[in-house]
């Protein structure tokens, strides 16, 4: 992936900071996780306008963005708490999982994770269930 223009990486670290405030979310305790996946969605901004989660292999990223579950803050973070790139997570660097379907493949890795700010977040909790991504997670 090519290296991010600073005013991509900058916007996505503020849109980082803030959500964690109003998700009462962590970035995870190692800071090149962070870093990491800031970068990839920093460059998948550049090169295709929007901030494509950077863990999922996608078959086309452009069929991807006609549709923005994949966008961060995703579908799935916003629905149960759960980010599996770790950029959003407990302060002990666990991502929430309880709220997880009891067959996702975050329940099955991590078991059940409690959220210590339940009163924060899942803004879409009262949607119906998203149908599954189009890509694999890594
Ligand atoms: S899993 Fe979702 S919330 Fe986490 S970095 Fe990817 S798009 Fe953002």
């Amino acid at each position: 992936m090519n290296e991010p223009s600073q005013k991509s990486l900058e916007r996505m670290q503020t849109y980082v900071r803030k959500y964690c405030e109003k998700t009462g979310t962590a970035t995870h305790p190692n800071k090149e996780v962070t870093e990491s996946v800031v970068k990839g969605l920093a460059s998948h901004l550049d090169v295709l306008g929007k901030p494509l989660c950077p863990c999922n292999f996608y078959p086309d990223k452009k069929v991807e963005i006609t549709s923005r579950r994949w966008f961060c803050a995703c579908d799935e973070m916003k629905r149960w708490k759960y980010c599996h790139c770790l950029l959003f997570v407990r302060e002990d660097g666990l991502p929430v999982t309880e709220y997880l379907p009891a067959d996702h493949e975050g329940r099955q890795i991590y078991g059940e994770v409690k959220d210590p700010t339940p009163d924060k977040g899942r803004e879409s909790r009262a949607l119906p269930p998203s149908p599954p991504p189009k890509g694999e997670t890594l």
